[in-house]
């Protein structure tokens, strides 16, 4: 990074998604901080990722691109905010210093007057990592194209397989976790079998697709309540999904799942497995807590002060999933109102004013389950099927970014929705050699997929010292 004038105040930002974009954008917009503020927005990824609707890329609805920004493209008419795409991997708080790698090829130095770090969450399988390999997540635009070829790619194994068993295996769709995102997924798994794929194939009935959602709670979409989640159950039973709340996955493998129900075991046979349970904080909250006391919580989010900064560092906010405060949930609501208090009280101290705690003003909550179906619940006013849904759309298409993505999102959902078009289904049946996800007379045949050993190569841990940072 070229030499700052002294006169610049410069703000790092670890994380371009809810918690980071709009402090960046807040602090490339406000008219003095233009003047007065140097904003480096550091993401490991080039887009900004709309979560919410990964499970529409995952199920052919819409294409990646339209969730997923170019962060470059997003703050490119702000001369003072400049991106970089590189891992952090590490602080060094007492030189207010960033450390992070470039593709793994290139570490970088990033150095800060004062930081936000929103690095999000990852997947947890609660200790057992085994089972990600048979059940992936759905966090990112790879893990949502990775679902869509297994899903499709299991409907096209069931074309050619004769045998009745063994059909009904690769028809099976196991989503484990029943919150807005098991919810939201299964509601258009089903719903892409019974409505879109309907006389696309000859050997079955799309609409025998079994799709079992399964969770250890005793209701879907716990944390909207009684009444929704009884509403939400009885919409999920409607569409033909199979609802095993109290039924405890304790066992992934290539061919199904071990479940235990009311103390019994039982199993589940299916080559389609989906994690939609459990998150824990990126490990930055592990280092940024080692070097100030700040406590970890059991999901490794890192306590955080009233005002959203570290003890003895007021210079350091930690904002989004990855921290701690009033068992504040972890959803976007709280990312991007806590990454605006931070760029607010950045704002107010150059103007020597002081800082003040952050207050959370809860919005409420929305999940869809399936065509014109939501439940939404505002400040005790709650909606279900069709009113929820035009809500639940409206807030969708209000906070993606871009005109172009809302307006093409809103053309993909009427094609989709009044008709029955799914456009967006493109996978290639070439996978990994060492991917287990299949069985092994499957693997034996197919090929190897070269990109990914490309990519092996290119982000492989090097035994040479990567080349020294450029000078700051
Ligand atoms: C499938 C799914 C559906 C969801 N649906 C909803 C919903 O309907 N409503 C709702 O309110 N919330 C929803 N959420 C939750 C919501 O997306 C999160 O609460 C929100 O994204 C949190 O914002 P964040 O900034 O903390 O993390 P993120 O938005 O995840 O951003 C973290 C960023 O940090 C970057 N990063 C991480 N580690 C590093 C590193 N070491 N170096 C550089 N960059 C790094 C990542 O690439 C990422 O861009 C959903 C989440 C998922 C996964």
């Amino acid at each position: 990074m070229s030499a700052e004038p002294a006169d610049r105040h410069r703000v790092v930002i670890v994380g371009g998604g809810f918690g980071g974009l709009p402090p960046t954008r807040f602090l490339a917009r406000w008219r003095a901080a233009r003047r007065g503020i140097e904003v480096t927005l550091i993401d490991r990824r080039n887009h900004h990722l709309f979560q919410p609707l990964l499970y529409q890329v995952a199920t052919g609805l819409i294409p990646p691109g339209q969730i997923a920004p170019a962060l470059r493209h997003v703050v490119r008419r702000h001369n003072n905010v400049r991106v970089e795409c590189a891992e952090v991997t590490g602080f060094d708080l007492d030189q207010r210093i960033v450390h992070a790698h470039v593709l793994g090829l290139q570490a970088r130095e990033v150095p800060y007057d004062t930081l936000i770090v929103a690095a999000g969450v990852n997947q947890s399988y609660f200790g057992h990592d085994e089972y990600a390999i048979y059940a992936p997540g759905m966090k990112t635009i790879d893990d949502a194209l990775e679902l869509r070829r297994r899903i499709f790619g299991a409907f096209e194994m069931a074309e050619v397989i004769a045998e009745p068993a063994e059909r009904e295996r690769w028809l099976t769709v196991a989503i484990v976790g029943a919150g807005p995102t098991g919810v939201e997924l299964a509601g258009q798994v089903r719903e892409l079998a019974v409505r879109s794929l309907r006389r696309e194939f000859r050997s079955f009935e799309a609409s025998s697709v079994r799709v079992v959602l399964l969770d250890g709670g005793k209701e879907p979409l716990a944390t909207f309540g009684e009444q929704l989640s009884g509403k939400a159950a009885k919409s999920l039973e409607r569409l033909g999904i199979e609802l095993r709340m109290g039924a405890r996955v304790v066992g992934v493998d290539e061919s199904g799942v071990d479940i235990s129900e009311a103390g019994t075991t039982s199993r589940l046979d299916t080559y389609t497995t989906i994690w939609a349970a459990g998150v824990e904080a990126s490990p930055l909250a592990a280092e940024l807590a080692k070097a100030t006391g700040a406590e970890l919580d059991r999901a490794g989010r890192i306590a955080v002060l009233p005002d959203l900064t570290l003890p003895g560092h007021p210079e350091v906010f930690v904002v989004g999933d990855m921290m701690s405060l009033d068992k504040l949930p972890g959803v976007a609501e709280v990312a991007m109102q806590g990454g605006l208090h931070a760029a607010n009280t950045i704002v107010r101290r150059l103007k020597d004013k002081p800082g003040v705690p952050f207050k959370y003003r809860d919005l409420g909550s929305a999940a869809t389950i399936g065509r014109f179906n939501s439940v939404v619940d505002f400040h005790g006013i709650r909606l279900s099927g069709f009113p929820g849904w035009v809500i639940w759309a409206l807030v969708h298409l209000t906070f993606l970014t871009g005109f172009g993505n809302r307006l093409s999102t809103l053309l993909k959902w009427t094609r989709s929705f009044i008709g029955r078009g799914r456009p967006e289904r493109e996978f290639s049946v070439m996978h990994t050699g060492g991917d287990l996800s299949l069985p092994a007379e499957v693997r034996a045949v197919v090929q190897p997929n070269p990109l990914p050993v490309a990519r092996q190569a290119l982000f492989a841990p090097r035994d040479e010292p990567l080349e020294e940072p450029e000078s700051s």
